[in-house]
């Protein structure tokens, strides 16, 4: 039996940084993380065995000097002002695709200011990226998250419309659609879809269509892993979602020739090896 690793799969370059950026401030000291670093559990427990833990924003409110690593989703600007009042030291590693969005953000806030319009980000609410972008235009910005949601706007402002960095694109474009469709006054649309992740879906599910068993490895808390296992799913309906080794389940190998092996933005590289690895014993056996 063929078990093959997707080369595309696995973490993202501005995951890699942050992740980099925590191991190094470790040999140097403590640090905490604003949330967890990545979507993985299982990641995030090597990384606490190397003495990272992580916090939420109310301890960063409680908290008196020592250092907090900012992930690459990014964080609104008040985030920065509780660190400095707290004499927190930051250590930022918030993506630099994120970090010129964010830019991007503020600026489109203020030209809509000055028209009386509206931002409008496409992403999902509540998603740590997106408070941080929302921050950035002063918490006024629309959350659009999906075609229904976009009866919040009022169409007869101008509007600028920009998106999560993690957005799948065809949801995008649908919305973006309902949108300009809806619009009566002047729009304005940024597609701020990150390269690193637009390309994925499309390669996904090429990926699925070639094995007869996919086993997507990813985190269930990861937005970018349920999508992604989304479009596995419509492309091979022998695809299956696991954490970790430990649920892969003998029966869906039993006629399988081949079974590839791939995994979300947040899903380590050293993972998905230990999962195929597993693949092929039980296979053995
Ligand atoms: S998906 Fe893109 S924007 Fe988001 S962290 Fe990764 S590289 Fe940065």
């Amino acid at each position: 039996m063929r078990v093959e690793i997707d080369e595309r799969s696995g973490f993202c370059f501005g995951v890699v940084r942050a992740i980099t950026a925590a191991e190094e401030a470790l040999k140097q000291g403590s640090i905490v993380s604003l949330g967890d670093i990545v979507h993985n559990p299982i990641e995030m427990g090597r990384l606490g065995k190397l003495g990272l833990r992580s916090i939420d924003h109310t301890s960063l409110r409680n908290m008196r000097c020592g250092k907090v690593l900012i992930r690459a989703h990014g964080e609104p600007p008040a985030t920065y002002e509780a660190a400095r009042d707290n004499g927190v030291e930051i250590v930022d590693a918030t993506c630099p695709v994120v970090a010129r969005l964010q830019k991007s953000v503020s600026k489109a806030y203020e030209e809509m200011q000055a028209v009386n319009g509206q931002v409008v980000i496409i992403g999902k609410k509540g998603h740590a990226e997106v408070e941080g972008l929302l921050g950035h235009a002063e918490g006024n910005a629309i959350v659009v998250e999906n075609v229904d949601d976009v009866r919040q706007i009022d169409f007869s402002r101008p509007l600028y419309v920009l998106s999560q960095t993690t957005q799948s694109p065809v949801l995008f474009d649908g919305i973006v659609d309902e949108i300009r469709s809806r619009a009566h006054a002047g729009i304005t649309v940024r597609n701020t879809i990150c390269r690193e992740v637009a390309g994925r879906e499309e390669h996904m599910a090429e990926f699925a269509r070639s094995y007869d068993v996919v086993i997507f490895v990813s985190g269930r808390n990861s937005s970018n892993g349920r999508a992604l296992f989304d479009v596995c799913l419509q492309a091979n309906s022998c695809s299956h979602m696991i954490e970790h080794e430990g649920e892969l389940n003998r029966e869906w190998f039993e006629n399988a020739r081949s079974v590839g092996v791939c995994g979300a933005t947040s899903t380590p590289r050293w993972l998905m090896e230990r999962v195929r690895e597993n693949i092929v014993e039980i296979k053995n056996n």
